[in-house]
């Protein structure tokens, strides 16, 4: 679901490249001559906000981008082996950043990006200067029967290396779904088919603007959809447990009205936990915990509230309606046992006790109010089930109170 998710954005992009490039000279020449300025503007942004919110990936994607355009409008990679060169290394190299770990943009550790880059720069620029035999030799070959090639005019190594870029991440993006991952799949496949379509013999293929302009603005508009995404990820939800956080709570409570319910759930003696089983373990149950706050019946909305305290919303239910759907939620959590995967330290300090049966039970404890006809605002409301969860502490824990 995730990776359906996370390509799905990006799959409608590549279609609509690829249905711009048919439309292409369709389009009045004022909207093609604004399309090359839309991919300036573009690549100028995503650099911005790539730098802005440390994205690394993203900004080498679009140094990427960068590097095959300019190579290409200025006609650098003039001959076979030059431009197999250029088609071949790109897909490559961006494999090579997706890879590596982030290293962010102008720090120490980014210098191997930048190296690899170079290197490359500077390897390509020699042999093309050389022009060696034995690169001749693997660049330009024709492994397979040429009869079935007809459709392109890029080399078979450069076809090879093309489909095994995608490839790998395709399957980087199914293993690891992730929009970072998706954007790099999809930036690949616009590089992969500019540098086709944007091939030295146009009779084939179309003219090189047109592939440029429409297939670098596709791949930069994917640049710059995943940093959008990403930042809303950043400010809303939660990184550890992935849900909606406290700024999300707010929105929904400035949209809210009429007939609702709030609950505030919270761990009970999470404290003991965290000093006893580590404080991995102790994440590791606010995840669980999350996992099934998601789950909530009754369409209730689970939220991070901070710490290990929740908040759930129930809209257009009264307090009466949501209690069986929270009983539910605390009686799930109470019987899932906890497996604790491997005995941590917490705070680096005390060690923490050996885990012998690695099963153990963890409870929650809820408190809930609901609106009562819009008479409250809904933080006043909220307040109202942080005090019903005192209650539900002071009963014993492990129970719903109002
Ligand atoms: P009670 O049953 O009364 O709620 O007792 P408690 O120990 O759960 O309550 P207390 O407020 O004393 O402790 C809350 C603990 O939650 C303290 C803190 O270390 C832990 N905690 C808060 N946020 C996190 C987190 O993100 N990860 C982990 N592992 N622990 C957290
Ligand atoms: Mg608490
Ligand atoms: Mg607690």
């Amino acid at each position: 679901m995730k990776v359906v998710k996370s390509l799905f954005p990006i799959i409608v992009l590549l279609i609509g490249a690829f249905y711009g490039y048919q439309k292409y000279y369709q389009l009045p020449v004022s909207a093609s001559i604004g399309i090359t300025y839309l991919a300036h503007m573009l690549a100028i942004i995503v650099v911005g906000l790539s730098i802005r919110f440390s994205r690394s990936s993203l900004f080498f994607y679009v140094l990427l981008v960068v590097i095959a355009n300019v190579a290409l409008r200025l006609d650098w990679a003039k001959g076979d082996l030059a431009y197999s060169l250029l088609s071949a290394f790109i897909p490559l190299l961006l494999v090579v950043l997706t890879i590596l770990p982030d290293r962010g943009i102008f720090t120490v550790k980014a210098i191997p990006a930048y190296a690899i880059l170079l290197l490359v720069g500077v390897f390509s620029l020699t042999v093309i200067m050389i022009s060696p035999a034995w690169a001749t030799f693997f660049f330009l070959t024709d492994w397979l029967p040429p009869q079935y090639f007809d459709w392109t005019n890029q080399s078979q190594t450069v076809l090879i290396v093309s489909f095994a870029a995608l490839y790998i991440l395709l399957t980087l993006c199914i293993l690891n779904p992730s929009l970072h991952m998706a954007a790099g799949f999809g930036v690949l496949f616009m590089l992969v088919a500019q540098l086709h379509f944007g091939d030295q013999t146009p009779l084939h293929f179309g003219d090189r603007s047109r592939s440029l302009n429409v297939f670098g603005s596709a791949a930069l508009l994917m640049c710059l959809y995943a940093i959008l995404q990403e930042t809303w990820r950043m400010a809303y939800l939660d990184e550890l447990t992935g849900l909606p956080g406290r700024r999300a709570l707010g929105d929904k409570f400035r949209k809210i009205s009429g007939q609702y319910t709030v609950a505030m759930l919270d761990v009970d003696h999470f404290k003991k936990f965290n000093d006893t089983y580590g404080h991995d373990a102790g994440d590791a149950v606010l995840r669980m915990i999350a996992a099934k706050m998601s789950k909530v019946s009754g369409g209730g909305q689970s939220y991070r509230y901070g710490g290990e305290e929740f908040s759930i919303v129930f809209t257009g239910k009264k307090a009466q309606e949501a209690v069986r759907h929270l009983e539910a939620l605390r009686e799930e959590i109470a019987n899932k046992p906890f497996i604790i995967r491997r005995a941590g330290r917490r705070n680096n300090s005390a060690p923490v006790k050996p885990v012998r049966n690695n099963s153990v039970k963890v409870t929650v404890s809820i408190g809930f109010a609901d609106s009562g006809g819009n008479k409250a605002s809904p933080w006043d409301v909220l307040k109202l089930s942080d005090k019903a969860l005192y209650r539900a502490k002071g009963k014993g824990r492990n129970c719903v109170s109002e």
